[in-house]
């Protein structure tokens, strides 16, 4: 049926290349991509790429053009982390659409999630000619692998290779500068079976691939089995693992209270008796053995300042180098989390006397009274019946008509550290933040991304108002390709609006620089589109909102009036 829609030169080019079991690069490359489970392309329109993005059409998967390349890469990279896989590729043209990847390259490659970007390359008989750009040199520094690839018999090959790279170990970015002549070229093409190449998934193996060397492995035990206190810190990398299971054998079994990071939120329940990421600061100042999974000592986990330090850490991470860190003290286990966690559970289990574990119970029940305090849902009392609605105020209302099984994503500063307290999140992939990188602007691309990952959960993304802005021509795609995604936004006037501006700059300072101009309606910018538009400015409605909202399956912006006073505090 697609190929009726080619003009007739080009069909009949088409047909005389594949009977001599020859095919161009356009559909080398897609059905290549196809081939390794590619569903959804994401990228922009141009020269030379119009052809590949129709050739990605023809081969059935599904072409998401954004308003800007930075969307496109970074709504792949949310629709690759909550499908748990690379299932999406980003395809733009040369130059400057390459430079618009580089922060989302940055953030998939901080994040460590997979991602493939490709660029067409014009054919360039000069130096200083239209949109020429070295983009493998550009990119050399934030992916796994960047490479030109100038030969269409090169391309199938090149390309799987990229995806392996992208999944395999720690999964992160990879990036593929394709000459115009290699996408137009012919070359012999056997398409590949259906096979798809997943990042790492061994749980569902039946033997699992990564044997922790046995003497850690039985130093990792014996810490566990003597601690008095352990305690666990789950990161978004176990994500990629299914590793849920293994933790909460943990955390169930062996009475071992946890805390995980701003994404890692949902791998084991906000609301399981023993999380404490709440209060992680005071879990680890008490722990005596700290075990550590899928999580990196960056800023997220504070270095590990947190942590006393006397305590011994274990540490779980598919890098080697990662594994090895521990701060000076303790025991590294390399290899994919689910892996490694069936041994540890699995030495730990034929330990009867280890089983279960004595706790220091009374710590458990200090943290539990602390714990109540920081509670999902509390809003501090101070935050309550200001005028315009405290962030803290509107989501507590929020959180009481919030779909238990919604895909959250939150953006913004003011926006992370209330939303971060107040929503809880019960499912693995299930909360989208600005992670590793700390990254704005976020929040519209990576919902989208998430909901056409998975059209079945609602997603809600919750953004700041100067958030929104570096992304909300999206709004557009969304309305363009029918995604019905609910955008938040908490307008308090700019980047910290007034408070921020006249602690920044003097009283009489002339002109609005942390704060925009008043009124804006970002309700009235959806409606403009064609998109639903609503307005919150009191209490008692947004719950209505957000029923609204998700009644009318469309995307929907809801505009909601919001204090500038409240302070940025860290987000957790
Ligand atoms: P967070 O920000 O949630 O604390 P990070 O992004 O800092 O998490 O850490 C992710 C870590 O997870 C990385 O060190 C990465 O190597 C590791 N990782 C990725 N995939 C796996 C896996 N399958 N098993 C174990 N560790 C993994």
């Amino acid at each position: 049926m697609m190929e009726t829609a080619l003009s007739p030169e080009r069909a009949r080019l088409l047909q005389l290349l594949r009977s001599k079991g020859r095919h161009i690069g356009n559909d080398i490359l897609a059905q290549t991509l196809h081939g390794l489970g590619i569903t959804h392309i994401f990228g922009t329109g141009g020269a030379p790429v119009d052809a590949t993005l129709a050739a990605c059409a023809r081969a059935g998967m599904r072409v998401i053009a954004t308003r800007h390349q930075q969307a496109a890469v970074l709504m792949s990279l949310a629709h690759n982390y909550v499908s748990g896989a690379l299932r999406s590729a980003v395809i733009v043209p040369p130059g400057p659409c390459v430079t618009n990847c580089v922060t989302g390259v940055l953030v998939g490659h901080d994040n460590c999630w997979p991602l493939l970007v490709v660029s067409g390359r014009l054919a360039h008989s000069r130096r200083g000619s239209f949109q020429s750009l070295d983009g493998s040199r550009l990119m050399a520094s934030i992916t796994k692998f960047a490479a030109p690839i100038d030969r269409t018999d090169s391309l199938a090959s090149s390309v799987s290779q990229a995806v392996i790279t992208a999944t395999a170990g720690t999964p992160g970015p990879v990036y593929l500068d394709i000459a115009d002549e290699a996408l137009t070229g012919s070359a012999e093409f056997c398409a590949p079976g259906t096979s798809a190449p997943t990042v790492t998934h061994p749980a569902t193996l039946d033997a699992p691939v990564d044997m922790p060397q046995p003497a850690n492995l039985r130093d990792a035990v014996s810490l566990l089995s003597a601690a008095r206190r352990p305690a666990m810190l789950i990161g978004k990398g176990a994500r990629w693992s299914a590793a849920s299971a293994f933790l909460r054998r943990l955390a169930d079994d062996y009475s071992i209270p946890f805390a995980t990071s701003p994404m890692g939120r949902g791998l084991l329940p906000d609301d399981h008796p023993l999380c404490f990421s709440a209060i992680r600061g005071r879990m680890l100042a008490d722990a005596d053995v700290v075990l550590m999974v899928g999580a990196r000592f960056n800023w997220t986990f504070r270095f590990g300042n947190e942590i006393s330090s006397s305590a011994q850490i274990v540490r779980i991470d598919v890098d080697p180098v990662e594994a090895a860190e521990v701060l000076g003290r303790g025991v590294g286990l390399q290899g994919d989390a689910s892996c490694v966690l069936q041994h540890v559970l699995g030495t730990l289990d034929a330990n009867t006397t280890t089983h279960p574990i004595a706790r220091d119970t009374d710590w458990l029940n200090e943290l539990k009274t602390l714990r109540a305090t920081f509670a999902p849902g509390v809003v501090p009392a101070a935050e309550l019946g200001l005028q315009p609605m405290s962030p803290y105020e509107w989501l507590g209302e929020l959180s009481t008509v919030m779909p238990e099984n919604a895909i959250t994503v939150l953006d913004g500063n003011v926006v992370m550290t209330s939303a971060q307290r107040i929503l809880s999140v019960r499912h693995p992939a299930t909360r989208l933040g600005p992670g590793t990188t700390g990254c704005m602007g976020i929040g519209v691309p990576f919902a989208i991304g998430a909901k056409l990952a998975r059209p079945d959960l609602p997603v809600i993304a919750i953004v700041g108002d100067f958030a929104f802005g570096l992304s909300a021509l999206e709004v557009e795609t969304a309305l363009r390709y029918q995604v019905p995604v609910v955008l938040i936004v908490a307008n308090n006037g700019g980047p910290g609006g007034a408070t921020r501006q006249r602690k920044v700059f003097p009283a009489d300072h002339p002109e609005r620089v942390l704060q925009f101009v008043p009124g804006i309606r970002h309700d009235l910018m959806m409606a403009s589109f064609g998109g639903l538009g609503l307005r919150v400015d009191g209490p008692g409605q947004i719950g209505t909102a957000l029923n609204d909202a998700l009644a009318s399956n469309g995307p929907v912006c809801i505009d909601v009036v919001t204090n500038e006073d409240t302070a940025v505090s860290a987000a957790i």
